[in-house]
Formats: C-alpha cells, sequence, structure tokens
C-alpha cells in the first residue's frame, strides 16, 4: 500500500478524478467515470449515523436508509444503496 494510508479504492478514485479532468474535452467518457468513481465512494466504509444514540436510530450515511433493529451492528453494506458501513461506537 502506498505511504499515505490510502486504500486502492481512494487512490483510484484520485486516479479517476485525475483521468476526468485530463480528458474532460471527451464528453463521452464523464458518464463512465463517474459511475466508477462512484461504485468505488461505496467501498470506502462510512460511520453509521446514529451510532452513540439509541439502537433504533441508525442510518445509512449515503442514502438515509433506516437500518432496521436487526441489522444494527451486523452489516457490512446497507442493503438499499452498497455503501460499506462502519459500526464504530463513538464515545
Ligand atoms: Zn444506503
Amino acid at each position: 500500500m502506498g505511504g499515505s494510508g490510502m486504500s486502492e479504492a481512494e487512490r483510484s478514485i484520485e486516479f479517476l478524478k485525475h483521468i476526468r479532468d485530463e480528458v474532460s474535452y471527451l464528453t463521452a467518457y464523464d458518464i463512465p467515470i463517474n459511475t466508477a468513481i462512484s461504485a468505488l465512494e461505496k467501498q470506502i466504509p462510512k460511520q453509521i449515523i446514529g451510532i452513540e444514540a439509541n439502537l433504533q436510530n441508525r442510518y445509512c450515511p449515503s442514502c438515509n436508509e433506516w437500518m432496521i433493529f436487526e441489522k444494527v451492528g451486523k452489516v457490512k453494506y446497507c442493503p438499499m444503496c452498497g455503501q460499506a458501513l462502519k459500526w464504530e461506537v463513538v464515545e
């Protein structure tokens, strides 16, 4: 891995953004590059919203999907949008 602590997904996003800037005159590249960036961003775990609150109020940080009680702390990905989730307890 690189020295910056970035994941492969993060480094790939940086690379694709650079490519997008370089080929900005090729408008046909916009959609596939942006689609790839969106897909990679979903692979980078984001902290679930509301971890410090009570169990009934946990939401996906990307689409605000409510995590039903049985899924709390168990799902690694949002079932609605595919966002990778982090369940770190915030003290
Ligand atoms: Zn979601």
